[in-house]
């Protein structure tokens, strides 16, 4: 139960003053549902104005406060255009305070003529007239906008202007409690950071540098400590300790050698299963880093042990591959593998289950179908989860908790993050790294390439279609609105169809998964040539006769999810090409970053890097699973403050592993603070 004193701050935002129906889309869309939300919702940055005496003063592009007297309203002709307003300054300086649409209206009544009125906003030229378009403050008195010379520019929603949200946020402050200091005294001084309260009033006024980060760091903190409530938990807990003969191993006919790196995972791995405290391990591994394998030698030590074991995919298309993938290794070994997604229905699917049931399925890869209620196992001992960045802790959790005794959990990523946000991600579990490629492997040549040559690419695909080889067409896929990119997607389909014929199929989100399957198959098979796509592709397909990737608006991208999409070529032993279309309108940062692509193939090193590039403002975790993200901490802050808020939250947890000390107390109100109260539920069940 969450304690009382944080009922004021998870009531609904509705319940603040003027928020009614009109205003709960655009909250929604924000996320703000809870006064919580609206607490945490922290300017995206702050505009500075100064006070100037006249437009001599001021320069353009400046913000700044500045008393005018309209001379003029001018309305533009049958109403279309902007309205004006000309205002003059104290030497006779004429300034246009530009209005469009229906703001006119409120120009006509707070801009009288001849009355002096102090004026916020940015000052631009229009020809050659200076203008305010769309001041954002006119008061009749100085007094009224000494205050606002720096105010927070928050994040907006259609429907929400800036006082709205920023009336949302005192009142949201207003309700705030105080709360007892959950943080490390001696890192607390140290640091010289405010109190959580005031912590938040500095945040919103932009005023403590300290401020922003202690509240980063309250989150830090709060994940690190339901983390290792979590280890702690599996530590009590008893699984079964699985220790294989070799028998079935031995049989596997693997067409090369294992690197060193997948062998010294394997046996991190083997040494685990052979505990009683069930395995909570992440495999991470570049794209192409051979983790199928290692994971198929985990699920052989199971099966030799007596065992059942589970793969668990994202995706429907995954959950395919890696049965055919699995089933083809490990066929000389003996060992029963079956298939089971949510699109079997009926005998199949009954015989499958009691297969799982009776114990004759060694092996099950797929869908989270496979954690449904009705899936009961007769000995499940290792579960297996393939990219895991998809699925978020508390999903893990719900895995664990199946089989009588709690499986031995391995997690796979091909997401490179550095170090530290591993640590902020995983922090529960041990990390194995493939961090040695398969030999033999080549490199990608990485092109970037104007839209505008789009012809030219399409010729160089024919080319290389012809030559037999197969190749990917990447479509942008932006989740604010899926429907127009698949639009774009689908227009491009159309495009490339009319040249190549049925050489093209097409995937995309919300293709109805047989079709998706059917496409995949058929390009798989070597039966399409050219496979366009969103970024569904992104994970895990493996075709290696592809040996050209075309990206359409490469920087729409996060250089992780462009390497992953790489990945997809170079599988073979043929040269592989990407192309990168860019669209004409780059940043310099965005310059950089297509160019880091051009210069590495090493995913940890683009992970660093484009952490280096995009700085802080970005938000770990939290596109990826959709659930318990950060929501304060943004990646910089993580990269700098995680080990720190890690062993806060480990001495704090050997001092007082119940949390009911003082501090333990404060600590649970921040662990639900941060709805990360699964921690606290492991604290009573333990
Ligand atoms: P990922 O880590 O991306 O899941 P996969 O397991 O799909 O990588 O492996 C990528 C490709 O490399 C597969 O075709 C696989 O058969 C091959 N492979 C894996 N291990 C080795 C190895 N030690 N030597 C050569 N090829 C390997
Ligand atoms: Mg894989």
């Amino acid at each position: 139960m969450r304690p009382d004193r944080l009922n004021p701050l998870f009531a609904e935002t509705e319940s603040l003053e003027g928020v009614g129906p009109k205003l709960r889309k655009p909250l929604d869309k924000l996320g703000l549902t809870r006064v919580r939300d609206v607490l945490y919702h922290l300017p995206e940055r702050f505009v500075t104005r100064h006070a100037v005496e006249d437009l001599d003063q001021a320069g353009e592009g400046e913000q700044i406060v500045i008393a005018l007297t309209p001379v003029e309203h001018r309305a533009s002709r049958n109403n279309r255009g902007p309205y004006r307003v000309l205002a003059q300054d104290a030497k006779g300086n004429v300034c246009a305070l530009t209005y469009f649409g229906r703001s006119s209206y409120t120009a006509k009544k707070t801009l009288p003529i001849g009355e002096k009125r102090w004026i916020a906003g940015r000052l631009d030229r229009y020809g050659d007239m200076l203008q305010i378009v769309h001041p954002d403050h006119v008061a009749e008195t100085s007094a009224g906008l000494t205050g606002k010379l720096v105010e927070p520019v928050y994040r907006l929603a259609e429907g929400l202007t800036q006082p709205k949200v920023a009336g949302l946020a005192a009142q949201a402050l207003a309700r705030a409690p105080e709360m007892p200091e959950w943080i490390d005294p001696g890192v607390f001084d140290t640091q010289g950071w405010p109190g959580w309260r005031d912590a938040l009033v500095l945040a919103h006024r932009g005023e403590h540098a300290g401020a922003r980060d202690r509240l980063a760091y309250d989150e830090l903190l709060a994940n690190a400590l339901a983390l290792l409530l979590v280890r702690a938990d599996n530590r009590r807990r008893r699984g079964q300790p699985l220790q294989g003969d070799g028998r079935r191993r031995r049989k596997l006919d693997l067409p090369f050698p294992l690197t060193g790196a997948q062998k010294r995972s394997i046996s991190e791995i083997e040494g685990d299963l052979a505990q009683e405290a069930p395995m909570l391990r992440l495999l991470q591994g570049d794209v192409g880093s051979g983790k199928t394998v290692v994971a198929l030698e985990a699920m052989l030590v199971a099966v030799e042990a007596g065992a059942q074991a589970a793969l668990l995919a994202p995706t429907e298309i995954l959950a395919r591959q890696h049965f055919e993938t699995l089933r083809r290794m490990a066929k000389p070994t003996g060992v029963e593998i079956a298939l089971l997604t949510g699109r079997d229905k009926g005998r199949a699917r009954e015989s499958i289950l009691m297969g799982l049931l009776d114990g004759s399925i060694d092996i099950v890869v797929g869908t989270h179908a496979i954690f449904q209620d009705a899936v009961s196992y007769r000995n499940l001992g290792l579960v297996v989860i393939d990219e895991q960045h998809r699925f978020g802790v508390s999903q893990r959790l719900q895995l664990a908790q199946k089989g009588r005794r709690a499986p031995h959990t391995l997690a796979m990523t091909a997401t490179p993050i550095p170090r530290t946000l591993t640590l902020a991600q995983y922090g529960e579990m041990d990390v194995s790294r493939l961090d040695e490629m398969p030999p033999g492997r080549q490199a990608i040549d990485t092109v970037v390439v104007s839209q505008e040559r789009l012809p030219e690419v399409v010729d160089r695909l024919a080319k290389q279609l012809d030559a037999g080889a197969q190749a990917y067409w990447v479509c942008p896929m932006v989740r604010d609105n899926e429907t127009d990119d698949i639009a774009a997607a689908e227009a491009r389909y159309t495009a490339l169809k009319a040249r190549f014929g049925d050489d093209v199929v097409m995937v995309h989100g919300q293709l109805r998964p047989e079709l998706k399957d059917a496409a995949m198959e058929r390009f798989a098979d070597g039966e399409a040539k050219l496979l366009v796509a969103t970024t569904v592709i992104e994970v895990g397909v493996d075709v290696p006769n592809a040996t050209l990737m075309v990206i359409e608006q490469a920087e729409r991208f996060g250089l992780a999810q462009l390497h992953q999409l790489r990945g997809r070529v170079g599988r073979g032993d043929k040269k592989s090409v990407c192309l990168l279309l860019r669209g004409d309108a780059l940043s310099e940062t965005g310059k950089q970053r297509l160019a880091l692509m051009r210069e590495t193939q090493d995913g940890f090193r683009l992970a660093e890097e484009d952490l280096q590039l995009r700085g802080g403002g970005e938000l770990l975790g939290t596109r990826q699973s959709g659930e318990e993200g950060f929501r304060v901490a943004d990646l910089e802050q993580t990269q700098r403050m995680a080990q720190m808020a890690q062993d806060d939250a480990r001495l704090l947890l050997e001092r007082d592993g119940g949390l009911t000390g003082e501090r333990g107390e404060a600590a649970r109100l921040l662990l639900y603070l941060f709805e990360r109260d699964w921690g606290v539920q492991l604290l009573r069940g333990g």
